[in-house]
């Protein structure tokens, strides 16, 4: 073990510069008896970080939330939310504690315990969090960094040694998250319940470490609101490309940054179906694949009623802004989706017609129950010189295979996509569900890393596959098939 002589580089702070409301300051709750099961080294260095503090004990001590560095005091952050449409005035980080930020080269990165005690927002909760829903967050946060998808990341995970109270009693453990910033809309409407000095100085703040190119802009909150929806527009597309259902878009657990936050029921989808649902507690639907855009504008609409007050002193002129800026957002979600997904099916020109093709393409994945991935895998390596045959066995008959084909390829004459392009699409590989259950089961009920550190290891290159992976890229058999998602918190 190196000695913990090197300074710990999580050594600021700038969320202890917004008005105290915002935050409260609070240690973690010590554990019994912490180790360090997995650590992103590869993150690490993509953060230019040296690796020896975060393998020392002085590390493990701060990192389990053992030991505080006392010049710079972690903090719990407040926001209010939408939780499924329904207004609740104060959530908060009921089991996360901000550490501070690493300086990186890229700008200063968030580091957050998360299931690291109790906080003044933790209600009635425990303030921890299962092994089980650690590893899943790591594995699927850094699943999403490998389809180059924006997200929260993982630094790591530490088990506790303490014991979880859940339907059964369950290891604990704390994910050492990382983000550009965990500032969410629910951010911004605890800032409005306080007042207008509350949003300028939460909307300043964002302004000024995650939109710094909008310094010298003459309407800067303005361009806050349009340059989120722009971000969020950009996600929700590449999720929905890669076929990623987040679960719970509640207003709380949407980032400002637009990356991917708080991963728990989501999943990838299998088989394609527009209206599909993970999440057991999603009873209406809400946040179904094909209707994330809607949420995020719904949400991005909520975070605009917020800044009402920084864009005009007269109410009926700022909603007549608001209105404008949140006009783009279906646009350019459009615009990402569809470009997104010509790219995928190989027809990068002529957009009317190909788009028109591109939704029949759903309606066929849909109507024939084919796998997602497969099939536009499938696609890629049938243009890249393989048989049409796998591509054509996945669909339910002959007819409509060879007439999907058929007209494909007449467009495809035309306006061909290379084999490559197709390729920065179509990932080979996605994290799906049976695998990932299965890896969970075996390090929480085994004791065995492998199979998730396997697993984990394929989805940091997901848009190749090397042999000895291709049973990664198997959907599931009829009894493996993940049919629902729990938030296992
Ligand atoms: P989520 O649905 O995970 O976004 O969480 C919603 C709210 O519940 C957030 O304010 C969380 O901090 C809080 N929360 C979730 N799990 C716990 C827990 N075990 N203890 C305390 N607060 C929690
Ligand atoms: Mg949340």
């Amino acid at each position: 073990m190196p000695s913990g002589d090197v300074l710990n580089p999580i050594s600021t702070n700038h969320y202890r510069q917004l008005p105290e409301a915002l935050f409260s300051l609070g240690n973690p709750e010590p554990v019994s008896a912490p180790a360090l099961q997995l650590l992103n080294k590869p993150l690490l260095d993509e953060y230019a970080q040296d690796h020896k503090w975060f393998e020392s004990n002085a590390g493990l001590a701060v990192l389990s939330g053992n030991a505080v560095n006392a010049a710079n005091p972690p903090i719990a952050m407040a926001y209010a939310g939408h939780q499924f449409g329904q207004r609740v005035p104060l959530l908060g980080d009921g089991r996360a504690h901000m550490l501070g930020q690493l300086q990186t080269k890229t700008g200063a990165i968030d580091v957050q315990l998360k299931g690291s005690g109790r906080t003044q927002y933790s209600r009635g909760g425990d303030g921890r969090a299962t092994l089980s829903s650690v590893l899943r967050e790591h594995l699927i946060s850094e699943a999403m960094a490998g389809l180059n998808i924006p997200s929260t990341r993982s630094l790591g995970v530490i088990t506790t040694g303490e014991t979880v109270y859940r339907e059964t009693p369950e290891p604990g453990a704390v994910l050492i998250r990382t983000a550009r910033s965990h500032i969410r809309v629910g951010s911004f409407q605890h800032a409005a319940n306080l007042g207008d000095d509350a949003v300028k100085a939460l909307a300043d703040h964002l302004l000024k470490y995650s939109y710094p190119e909008l310094t010298d802009s003459a309407a800067p909150y303005t361009d806050l609101l349009l340059s989120a929806c722009n971000r969020q527009a950009d996600l929700i597309s590449q999720w929905m490309l890669c076929g990623f259902i987040h679960g719970v878009m509640n207003t709380d657990n949407m980032s400002l940054v637009g990356e991917t936050i708080d991963f728990g029921p989501c999943a990838f989808m299998d088989t394609f179906k527009a209206d599909k649902v993970f999440s057991s507690i999603d009873r209406q639907g809400r946040y179904a694949w094909a209707k994330q855009p809607g949420i995020a504008l719904w949400n991005l609409s909520r975070f605009a009623e917020t800044l009402l007050p920084l864009f005009d002193n007269d109410n009926d002129t700022a909603i007549g802004i608001a209105e404008r800026q949140l006009s783009s957002f279906m646009p350019a979600f459009q615009t990402a989706f569809y470009s997104g997904l010509r790219q995928k099916i190989g027809l990068i020109n002529e957009p009317h017609t190909a788009n028109a093709f591109a939704d029949r393409t759903l309606s066929v994945l849909g109507q024939h129950a084919i796998d997602m991935t497969v099939f536009f895998d499938a696609l890629t390596r049938h243009v890249s010189g393989e048989s049409e045959t796998p591509l054509l066995d996945l669909f339910n008959n002959k007819a409509d295979a060879i007439e999907w084909l058929s007209d494909w390829r007449a467009l495809h004459n035309n306006n061909p996509g290379t084999a490559d392009t197709m390729r920065r699409a179509n990932p080979a590989l996605i994290a799906r569900n049976h695998r990932v259950e299965a890896a969970l089961l075996a390090a929480t009920n085994n004791n065995d890393l492998k199979p998730l550190l396997r697993l984990s290891e394929a989805l940091r290159t997901p848009y190749q596959c090397s042999t000895e992976n291709r049973d990664l890229q198997q959907p599931p058999l009829p009894d493996e098939i993940v049919k629902e998602t729990f938030c296992g918190t």
